[in-house]
């Protein structure tokens, strides 16, 4: 399976399975052991969406080393605004029943503290409970704030991208300095036609692949690290299954045409939590 290297040296797996809207923690567990058990090992999770607890019991439950999985979290905007980050990223120790955290992210670019609470996050890499930090939804010009006062470059940027909203300058400037680019809803979020689009719809009948391994394999491909989201066995495989085919330029450049900038989730600069 394809790795990436962040800019500390750590690998990460290129896929990794999303839990975002499963709060059943019966069903957050079973995705959890389901996508280990058909070979993903990196698993992306938030304190926000309540299922930590589910997640590190299918991770103690799987069988699986614990190191050999890439486990990813991120700080609430509640507790950004109240500066406890060693408080919060220990209550997710706690939840997700393990004692580091592979990388842990600012969630959102809280207006007053995007830039200050790096400090904290810096800590928290220096005390090792995070092989990495990095932040999610960050603008070019929240990160340009950020690296002006950072010792440590954010490992990655997590930011809502799919053929629909390409994110063209973020990534752009995201690869210029060493912050890994990382996409979240790849597959439109269930919420798009993009699956269905007809470029994205011809190009998969050529490679005989599904259009939501397509989507998956473009982002892959322009070096931005995917974390789909299934709690579908048959989903969960289809969308690590993106290893055995190539995108031509010339298919690549239609997908990135399709871009709209269409967000479907919240957008940074007016979100309001
Ligand atoms: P996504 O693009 O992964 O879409 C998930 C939906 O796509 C599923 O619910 C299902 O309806 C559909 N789907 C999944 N596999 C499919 C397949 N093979 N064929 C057809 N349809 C398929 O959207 P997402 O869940 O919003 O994003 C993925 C992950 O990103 C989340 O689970 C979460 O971990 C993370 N995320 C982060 C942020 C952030 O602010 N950092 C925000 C939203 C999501």
């Amino acid at each position: 399976m394809k790795e990436f290297i962040l800019n500390n040296g750590i690998k990460i797996p290129a896929v990794g399975v999303g839990v975002f809207r499963v709060e059943d923690a019966n069903i957050a567990s079973e995705t959890v052991k389901t996508a280990l058990s058909v070979g993903y090992r990196h698993i992306d999770t938030a304190m926000i969406y309540g299922n930590e607890e589910a997640v590190g019991k299918a991770i103690k439950d799987s069988g699986v080393r614990r190191q050999e999985i890439f486990l990813t979290t991120k700080l609430w905007n509640d507790d950004q605004r109240s500066g406890k980050v060693q408080e919060a990223i220990d209550a997710s120790l706690k939840r997700l029943g393990t004692d580091y955290i592979d990388l842990y992210l600012v969630h959102w670019p809280v207006k007053e503290s995007y830039v200050s609470i790096w400090k904290k996050m810096e800590e928290v890499y220096k005390s090792g409970k995070a092989k990495a930090i990095g932040v999610s939804n960050y603008n070019t010009h929240h990160l340009d704030d950020l690296l002006k006062e950072a010792e440590i470059v954010p490992a990655v940027n997590q930011i809502e991208c799919y053929p629909y909203l390409t994110q063209e300058s973020v990534v752009k400037y995201c690869k210029e300095k060493g912050i890994h680019p990382q996409a979240w809803g790849p597959l439109g979020a269930g919420q798009s036609d993009v699956l269905s689009n007809p470029v994205v719809v011809e190009i998969a009948k050529k490679h005989g692949k599904s259009p939501a391994q397509v989507v998956l394999r473009w982002n892959v491909e322009r070096g931005v690290i995917v974390i789909p989201k299934s709690v579908h066995k048959a989903r969960l495989i289809e969308n690590l299954s993106i290893d055995d085919f190539k995108l031509t330029g010339e298919e690549a450049k239609q997908i990135n045409a399709l871009n709209k900038n269409l967000r479907l989730g919240a957008d940074p600069e007016t979100f309001n939590f």
